[in-house]
């Protein structure tokens, strides 16, 4: 029966789409978890293989995905991200019996949502209160369950400014006299593992802001005419948008998390960046001990992944006007959660009883999108 369960999980775990170069990376020496071993293989992203599931809670996993930055409605390449996470942890609690506590953070300060806010007349409060409450109720239509914890950024501004105090106390941020703080990648030599990408320098990127290195990242942005801002000891601003997840999740996990996800448009730089700071806030090498990111969906025929600033989105809305959210879980089972996916809407042509005459793959190319 164990056997049967491996295959489950390793089926749902072949990589493939995924977006780097591989001979840029470092080695990155992964460490058993001291903890109970649960008979699951599982693919890390950070060592790009099949790794033994191991809880350093025996029967507790915490698992942290990245929630949605709220300024619009949740399209579907959103929600195939989030119905594959949850066949994964729907399998973890009911085949394995493991009480997965599964927590989602909310992105509700942000460039995007100052500047839709502003475009519609409203505050940022009051627009990323609404797209929140879209994304859950979205949610709730594809079946996909609730996080176990969810928290907003703006609600705990004050432990961002602490994490960013420590990351700068330690040598690992820096300000600048416009009241900036930059992450310093320098001063962490595993910057990039992740990813395996490349920083190409960039005068541009040098010169922002007295950056001083074009990889380094800010982690508090210093307050603009008509903006919301907080106080801080950098002076009034707020926080960037990496910082909030590790902030986040250490302040409900502490130092280290057994699963870390999001989808892989996530790895660079979100992901690195995440990674790069709780590192050196938690003085640690495995902040996270398996990685894993869900592919991309694109529309059948194009190339780009589905993207609000690309204008090519399906919302969910419209998606449910045709089809079930079962067929929609199905249609995001047909491929390994980690590969990317072609999506076109069509009938006549697949008639295979998953579709239920309704959802079209990659392979098909009858032409009707
Ligand atoms: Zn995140």
């Amino acid at each position: 029966m164990l056997g049967t369960r491996c295959r489950i999980i390793q089926s749902l775990s072949v990589v493939r789409n995924v977006r780097f170069c591989s001979q840029l990376g470092r080695e990155f020496a992964w460490t058993a978890p001291p903890g109970g071993e649960t008979g699951i293989s599982i693919y890390n992203f950070h060592t790009r293989s099949k790794l033994p599931l191991i809880l350093s809670n025996e029967g507790n996993l915490k698992w942290y995905v990245c929630g949605p930055t709220v300024y619009d409605e949740p399209h579907i390449g959103h929600a195939c991200c989030y119905v594959r996470f949850d066949v994964i942890r729907r399998i973890l609690t009911n085949i394995f019996g493991i009480n997965v506590v599964y927590m989602m953070n909310i992105t509700n300060i942000d460039d995007k949502i100052i500047e839709k806010a502003k475009k519609v007349g409203q505050t940022t409060e009051q627009l990323s209160s609404h797209y929140e409450s879209r994304f859950h109720q979205n949610m709730h239509r594809l079946n996909v369950l609730k996080p176990t914890v969810v928290h907003r950024v703006t609600d705990n501004i004050q432990s961002v400014i602490h994490f960013i105090q420590k990351l700068v106390e330690s040598g690992h941020a820096y300000v600048t006299d416009q009241g900036s703080v930059f992450f310093r990648c320098d001063s962490y030599s595993s910057y990039g593992n992740l990813s395996r990408m490349k920083v190409l320098p960039s005068e541009k990127a040098v010169d922002y802001d007295q950056k001083m290195k074009p990889q380094d990242f800010v982690l508090w942005k210093p307050r603009k005419p008509g903006e919301p801002f907080w106080d801080s000891p950098w002076g009034e601003g707020r926080p960037g948008w990496h910082i909030g997840c590790s902030v986040l999740a250490s302040k409900v996990f502490g130092e280290n998390i057994d699963i870390h996800s999001g989808g892989s448009d996530l790895i660079f730089p979100h992901h690195e960046n995440e990674l790069a700071q709780s590192n050196c806030y938690h003085h640690t090498n495995q902040w996270v001990n398996y990685w894993i990111h869900s592919g991309l969906l694109s529309k059948e025929g194009d190339n780009e992944k589905m993207s609000k600033s690309l204008g090519n989105i399906i919302t969910i809305p419209d998606l449910l006007k045709k089809y079930t959210s079962n067929q929609f879980r199905m249609f995001c089972l047909l491929t390994p959660y980690a590969m990317g996916e072609s999506l076109g809407f069509c009938c006549s042509c697949c008639s295979h009883p998953l579709f239920c005459a309704a959802l079209v793959v990659v392979h098909c190319h009858c032409g009707t999108l």
